[in-house]
C-alpha cells in the first residue's frame, strides 16, 4: 500500500494540496523591511503582564515598519478553553488601543484580512491538507498507542532517567506497514497522527533568537502528535507552523517559556522546507519582593494580571509606557527626547532587551502615571474619572456627575500650571484625596488636629477666623494678611524664624493657625491650596462644617 493510499484513507475529502494554499496566501505585498507580527493567544486563561509586553512589542514592530499586526485565536485545545477569555483578549486590545490590522471574532462574526480564517478551529481543512502532505511524503504516520501504553512508557523513562516522549523504540507505530495501519483504521481503532521525526538528539543545530543571541540546540527526535484523535484538530505546535507560514509572519514575539519548543519548531519548518520567522523570546517579568527579586506570579501578585490596571484606573498611556520601559533599556531616554511621540514610533531593538528578566516596578508605573495625570487638563481627568467610576465606584460616579463643574474645579486645584501637583497615580486614588470636598461624603469624620492644641484652642481659632476675618471675596494676599492678623491677635507667631528661636513665648505659629483651619474644614493636615478649597466650598458650607467639630 502506498503512502498516498494511506493518506487518502485518512483524509478522503482533502483534495487541495500545500501548493494550492501557497497560491491562496501569497507573500504579502509590503515594503522592504515591513514586519508581520501576530498575537496568538490560546483562550485558556487571562492575560498576564508578560503577554501584554509581547503584544506591545508585536504592535510596535509592525507599526514602526509599515507592516501588519494580526490576531490569531489558537483555540485547538478546546478542553482547556476558559469562558470569556476570547472576549477579554479583545477587550484588552481595544482598551489599550492596540488594534490588530487583521482579526476575526467568533461572537460578532467581524473579521478583516486576506490571510484568514484567524481562528484555528476554522482552519481544519488547511491543517489536514498539510498533514496529508506529510503522510504522503512518509514524514508522518498514524499512531495507535493507547493512553495506558503512553503512561507506561513515561513511567519506564522516568525510572531509567531517560528523556520523556515517544521516540526511538517507544515510537513503535512508526515502524508498522501501511497495510497494518490501514487495517487498524478500518477496524475503528483510535489514532493520532505523529510526526516521523528525522532528528538526532546528539546532533546540534544553530539557532538565533533576536534577544538571546546565537545558540546551539540539540535536534528534536520526538515523534510529537500533530493531530489529536479526539476531534481531528492539530496540536498547537503543528497549527502554529502552518499558520505562521501561510499568514506570512516575519517575527514571532512570545514568552521565554516557548524557547524549549524551538528544536521541535525548527524541525517542523525544516520538514516542509519553510523559512522560519525570526524569534523574539521575551524575558520573564520580575518584581522586587523585599530584598529579593523574583518572578512575578499570577497567584501571588495581583499586578501580574492585566485586569489589575483597569480596576485601579491606571491611565492606558502610563501602563504602556511602563511596559515599554522594561521592554527596551533605551526607551526612557527616547521618551525624554520625544515627549509627544506615539509609543510605536519608537524603534524597538531586541538586542536592547534583557534576556535574563525584565524588572517591573509598580513605583515606576506610579511615577509615570502621576506625571502623566498631572499634565492633563482638569476636564480630561474628569472624563477619565467619570469613565472609570462608572464601572468601579458607582456612588462616586453619581456624585461627580451631580456636581460636574464643581468637580472639575476641584480637580483643577494646582493643575494647569507650570508645576502641577502630582497627586494621583490612578483614578482609584482620586476619591481618597478629594472626598472632603463633598458634603455627602463628609460624615463620621475623624480630625487630624495637632495634639498640642486643646479643643478650646481649636474652637477659638476657628470661631474667630470665620466669624471675624474670613471673607469669600478676599483675594489671596488679603486672605493671607488676615490670617496673620488673627495669628497676632491670638499670640501665634507670624515669623517662623522668630518662633523657632523662642517657641515658648508663643502659643504657636502662623503655620499652626492655617493648619487648624485646614483640619477643621477638611479633617486632613495636608491638602492642596487651602485658599482655593475654602473658596470652592463657600462660606455657607464652611460654617456648617465648623458646627460639626
Ligand atoms: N498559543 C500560544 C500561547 O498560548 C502561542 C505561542 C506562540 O506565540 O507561538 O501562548
Amino acid at each position: 500500500m502506498t503512502n498516498q493510499e494511506l493518506a487518502d484513507l485518512i483524509f478522503p475529502n482533502i483534495t487541495k494540496t500545500v501548493a494550492d494554499y501557497e497560491k491562496m496566501y501569497p507573500l504579502r505585498n509590503l515594503k522592504e523591511g515591513a514586519k508581520v507580527t501576530r498575537y496568538a493567544p490560546s483562550p485558556t486563561g487571562f492575560m498576564h503582564i508578560g503577554n501584554f509586553m509581547s503584544v506591545t512589542i508585536d504592535y510596535v514592530l509592525a507599526k514602526n515598519s509599515g507592516g501588519v499586526f494580526y490576531l490569531r485565536n489558537e483555540d485547538t485545545d478546546q478542553a482547556r478553553e476558559v469562558e470569556g477569555a476570547v472576549e477579554f483578549i479583545r477587550h484588552i486590545l481595544e482598551y489599550y488601543d492596540i488594534n490588530p490590522d487583521e482579526y476575526e471574532y467568533r461572537d460578532t462574526k467581524e473579521s478583516k484580512g486576506n490571510y484568514g480564517p484567524y481562528i484555528q478551529s476554522e482552519r481544519k481543512e488547511i491543517y489536514h491538507t498539510f498533514i496529508k502532505h506529510l503522510i504522503i511524503e512518509g514524514k508522518a504516520y498514524p499512531c495507535f498507542l493507547t493512553q495506558e501504553e503512553m503512561d507506561a512508557a513515561r513511567e519506564a523513562q522516568t525510572k531509567d532517567k531517560r528523556r520523556i516522549g515517544i521516540y526511538g523504540k517507544y515510537a513503535k507505530y512508526r515502524y508498522i506497514s501501511n497495510e497494518e495501519a490501514a487495517k487498524r483504521i478500518k477496524n475503528g481503532e483510535k489514532y493520532t497522527i505523529r510526526l516521523r521525526s528525522n532528528g538526532n538528539f546528539n546532533h546540534k543545530f544553530k539557532f538565533t533568537d533576536l534577544v538571546n543571541g546565537d545558540m546551539e540546540l540539540p535536534e528534536n527526535d520526538i515523534d510529537i502528535p500533530i493531530m489529536k484523535s479526539s476531534n481531528q484538530l492539530p496540536t498547537y505546535h503543528f497549527a502554529h507552523l502552518v499558520d505562521d507560514h501561510l499568514m506570512r509572519t516575519t517575527h514571532v514575539v512570545r514568552g521565554q517559556e516557548w524557547m524549549s519548543s524551538i528544536p521541535l519548531h525548527y524541525e517542523l519548518f525544516k520538514t516542509f522546507g519553510f523559512k522560519m520567522p525570526k524569534y523574539i523570546h521575551t524575558p520573564l517579568i520580575l518584581k522586587k519582593d523585599g530584598d529579593k527579586i523574583r518572578k512575578i506570579s499570577k497567584r501571588l501578585d495581583p499586578e501580574a494580571r492585566m485586569t489589575y490596571y483597569e480596576e485601579k484606573g491606571y491611565p492606558v498611556y502610563a501602563v504602556i509606557e511602563a511596559v515599554m520601559t522594561i521592554a527596551n533599556s533605551n526607551y526612557e531616554v527616547w521618551r525624554e527626547n520625544h515627549p509627544d511621540a506615539k509609543f510605536y514610533e519608537f524603534e524597538f531593538s531586541p538586542k536592547k532587551m534583557s534576556s535574563s528578566g525584565a524588572l517591573f516596578d509598580l513605583d515606576k508605573l506610579d511615577n509615570i502615571s502621576k506625571n502623566y495625570l498631572s499634565r492633563l487638563k482638569a476636564k480630561e481627568v474628569y472624563d477619565l474619572l467619570d469613565k472609570w467610576s462608572k464601572t468601579y465606584d458607582l456612588e462616586f460616579n453619581k456624585l461627580i456627575n451631580k456636581y460636574q463643574d464643581y468637580t472639575i474645579n476641584v480637580l483643577n486645584i494646582e493643575r494647569e500650571q507650570k508645576k502641577p501637583r502630582k497627586d494621583y497615580a490612578s483614578l482609584s486614588e482620586v476619591k481618597s484625596q478629594i472626598w472632603y470636598m463633598y458634603d455627602e461624603l463628609f460624615k463620621d469624620v475623624t480630625y487630624d488636629f495637632d495634639k498640642r492644641f486643646t479643643s478650646n484652642d481649636i474652637k477659638v481659632v476657628v470661631d474667630e477666623y470665620f466669624n471675624n476675618y474670613y471673607d469669600e471675596a478676599d483675594d489671596k494676599d488679603t486672605w493671607f494678611k488676615k490670617m496673620q492678623d488673627l495669628a497676632t491677635k491670638l499670640n501665634y507667631c507670624i515669623n517662623m524664624k522668630e518662633y523657632k528661636e523662642n517657641p515658648d513665648k508663643f502659643k504657636g505659629s502662623i503655620a499652626d493657625i492655617s493648619n487648624i483651619i485646614r483640619v477643621a474644614i477638611t479633617t486632613k493636615n495636608q491638602t492642596p491650596d487651602l485658599y482655593i478649597i475654602l473658596k470652592l466650598l463657600g462660606k455657607e458650607r464652611i460654617l456648617k462644617r465648623i458646627n460639626l467639630i
